[in-house]
């Protein structure tokens, strides 16, 4: 993930002083750069608004954990990396004989074209409409020639997706259609010049942007329901933001889905703008989106797009938690009186 927006300005400091680059005794950053201010109001407590349809699904902690292993053991994943092809072999080899399509295309960047792949794997339910559930599948592109693994950022929601779908397989879905979508390209790829680490809105959010304007066009946009994104959502201490870019009532039904299953303090503690993420380019097509996002990864969110983002900062039970969450979130949107 990249950046938020913030109106506290200790937010924004905050964010400057990880741009501001490293030194030999400090982790390798390659943070983004924050954008301008944005709203923080006080944690609302969500009210109830659906009633959850279908029968309780939970993922399975061990196998998440297990999937998060075998991801991170093939090293870095930056767009061209062989990590990353072999990241992409092993999805479609986790999902094989699941409904899975690709989504190949040419992204031009400051640093050439650069060929992507999202992966789509589609579950279909009862009911006309889609339920999206989104991850990024690359790493840090800045840090390509470091040691950064993205555990978390990158990782961890990739895992997370797999043993969702482990869940979503073999039976028809009683509510909407759930597709899984791992993007490709979420990082900022900027040019290859030594240092440049900006961010910029048409450097980043590839692989999202891409199946965005793609589903608007052939009008698979106006059946999502509701694009669920997941980024960062392993950190052991488990701080699930509510986002001011998402939309209000996915938020609402995400903190009613957290309530039920007794885990609200690990989310909306606090309250952001997720500015740079790959649920904008949806939210840009008028498609109402949420980001669970954790952005107080270490002490001042230090381990975000450095190479301690490694797996002994994240749990099994945070998996659980954020992947339990947005599984009683899809029985809430499939219970919602539209
Ligand atoms: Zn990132």
């Amino acid at each position: 993930m990249v950046f938020r927006t913030a109106r506290n300005c200790c937010l924004t400091i905050l964010l400057m002083a990880l741009t501001a680059g490293c030194s030999n005794t400090k982790p390798v950053s390659a943070s983004a750069e924050p954008s301008p201010v944005d709203a923080v109001t006080p944690a609302a407590t969500p009210a109830a608004v659906a009633n959850p349809a279908g029968p309780p699904m939970h993922i399975d902690p061990t196998r998440a954990w297990q999937y998060l292993k075998e991801i991170l053991s093939f090293g870095p994943r930056w767009d061209g990396s062989s990590g990353q092809q072999k990241l992409g072999e092993y999805l479609h080899r986790k999902l094989k004989g699941d409904a899975v399509e690709d989504d190949v295309f040419t992204a031009q960047t400051p640093a050439g074209p650069i060929k992507m792949r999202n992966i789509i794997a589609k579950f279909p339910g009862s009911k006309d409409g889609i339920i999206v559930l989104g991850s990024h599948i690359d790493t840090n592109y800045p840090l390509r020639k470091t040691s950064f693994v993205g555990a978390n950022d990158g990782g961890s929601s990739t895992a997370l997706l797999l043993a969702i779908a482990d869940q979503l397989r073999g039976k028809k879905l009683e509510g909407y259609s759930v597709w899984l979508a791992f993007f490709d390209g979420e990082e900022s790829i900027p040019s290859t010049t030594p240092g440049d680490q900006r961010w910029s809105d048409p450097d980043a959010l590839y692989g999202s942007r891409h199946l965005a304007q793609k589903w608007q066009q052939d009008g698979t946009s106006k059946k999502i329901k509701a694009p669920l994104l997941a980024d960062m959502i392993g950190d052991k201490d488990l701080d699930i933001l509510r986002d001011t870019s998402s939309a209000a009532w996915v938020e609402d039904l995400i903190g009613q889905a957290a309530a039920n299953l007794g885990y609200q303090s690990y989310f909306f503690q606090e309250v952001t703008g997720m500015g740079g993420d790959d649920h904008i380019p949806f939210a840009k097509i008028g498609v109402p989106v949420a980001d669970l996002i954790d952005f107080t990864y270490g002490y001042n969110n230090a381990f975000h797009h450095t190479t301690e983002d490694t797996i002994d900062k994240l749990s099994p039970k945070s998996l659980q938690i954020t992947g339990d969450v947005i599984l009683e979130t899809i029985r809430l949107i499939n219970g919602r009186k539209e």
